[in-house]
């Protein structure tokens, strides 16, 4: 019998399938009890990047739990937040020089629209206090996030009374390599909308090159150029959700390293712990944060969140940075973007009449159906192959661990293709 205690996200408790019962897990895979092991296709919502039990991070917690647990920062200060600070700086594109921690991916992202709100205030343009973000997005779960998500196609369209009104411009339709010429259409339609709303809008907000929970939608770097271009002649901040996207998952470090851009907030989370803690970054550049310089109190950025730069968390973020700069993870994530492609961007499998369309981008694969209904009994098909897949709406996508091996990554591509197979 299922517990009813326990309240899972995203499912309907009268009627689901009682849920794994995870013991543990080890490298690429989740163990459950009776022994059944599990190849986790999808790293626990795309963060475990690591894989399960990791050494060195499960030992950089233990050895910071003996050390200071949590203390906060307001009006204190410790190495952990201080040296993490100063690492994400060095390593995110050049100009972010100031971090803002939080607790999750949509705090983060909370923070990052205050921020760019407040700045308008303070140079004096409260007129501008809402966002422009794009259709198809997903940028969290929390009101302030809902209201910036896809209005329609997102998860979100109940709480509509709720959420404030924002603008948003069409989804980028041309993929991740398409030429600047294919291109054009969509960021004129970003141009279109600008010239409607930039008046009132603080900032224009995106998952660069991979909106991922709307649906994996790829686009092309030479649109996050053009967007750049746009903020700046329409003085409109420009913020990167690199929460997905950061550490590794487009096969650069950060996605905004494909189009050689400087976004002016960017939000991390999901991998930069590793997955091992909650935790978020908002980082900022000058521009952003010297507008908050002033002898008046009130202009201070008004946000702090009990958890900020949690010891433990930020200890556990280094370590995993370290890992991935040690160890070549962008070697790995190529690696296994090689057998990606080897294995999905095949003619019998982007030609069957029941896809749409296959998408690969560094460690990120998605089969976009034609039906979500062809997704009914996908996730059994992959158990039965000892693999966790996860599909949601009309898409099966793998977001693997980038310790998985080439062998372990053809196993979660064949439970994939074997589906479309048999469809
Ligand atoms: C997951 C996600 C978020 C929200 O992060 P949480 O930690 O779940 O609050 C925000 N933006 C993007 C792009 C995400 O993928």
């Amino acid at each position: 019998m299922p517990s009813h205690t326990l309240w899972h996200p995203y499912a309907q408790m009268q009627t689901q399938p009682p849920p794994l019962d995870v013991v543990g897990g080890q490298g690429a895979f989740i163990d459950l009890a009776g022994g059944e092991r599990l190849l986790d296709a999808t790293c626990s919502w795309w963060c475990m990047i690591h894989g399960y039990g990791h050494p060195r991070l499960v030992s950089a917690i233990q050895q910071q739990a003996d050390t200071l647990c949590h203390v906060m920062l307001g009006g204190m200060s410790h190495a952990p937040a201080v040296e993490l600070a100063e690492t994400l700086v060095r390593i995110t594109p050049p100009g972010l020089d100031h971090v803002f921690f939080s607790d999750s991916g949509s705090v983060g992202m909370e923070v990052a629209m205050k921020m760019a709100v407040q700045y308008q205030v303070l140079r004096d343009r409260p007129e501008k206090h809402r966002m422009l973000s794009l259709m198809r997005a997903y940028h969290g779960d929390t009101s302030g996030c809902m209201a910036v998500c896809d209005p329609e196609e997102g998860m979100h369209a109940l709480f509509a009374g709720l959420l404030p009104r924002h603008h948003f411009a069409p989804a980028p339709t041309a993929p991740f390599d398409a030429s600047a010429e294919d291109v054009e259409a969509d960021i004129a339609a970003l141009r279109t909308t600008l010239e409607a709303c930039h008046h009132e809008v603080a900032a224009l907000l995106m998952e660069p090159l991979l909106q991922a929970a709307g649906g994996l939608n790829m686009t092309s770097p030479h649109y996050v150029r053009a967007a750049r271009e746009l903020c700046d002649e329409f003085d409109v901040l420009l913020i990167f959700d690199e929460v997905a996207t950061g550490f590794g998952r487009t096969g650069k470090l950060f996605a905004a390293e494909h189009a050689d851009v400087t976004p002016d907030i960017m939000v991390l989370s999901k991998g930069l712990t590793g997955g091992y803690l909650g935790h978020a970054a908002t980082l900022a550049t000058a521009r952003v944060y010297d507008t908050f310089l002033s002898d008046d109190e009130g202009h201070a950025f008004m946000h702090g969140p009990t958890f900020m730069g949690n010891p433990l968390a930020c200890r556990v973020a280094l370590e995993s940075i370290a890992v991935f700069e040690e160890e070549d993870y962008l070697g790995k994530i190529a690696r296994l973007n090689d057998v990606l492609r080897e294995e999905l961007l095949t003619d019998t499998l982007r030609h069957h009449p029941a896809v749409n369309d296959v998408r690969v981008l560094g460690a990120c694969a998605a089969i976009e159906f034609k039906d979500a209904a062809s997704l009914a009994g996908a996730q059994a098909h992959a158990r039965r192959q000892g693999v966790w897949l996860r599909p949601f709406g009309r898409w099966l996508y793998t977001m693997p661990a980038y310790i998985t091996t080439p062998d372990e990554l053809r196993r979660i591509t064949g439970a994939m293709a074997s589906w479309v197979h048999q469809s």
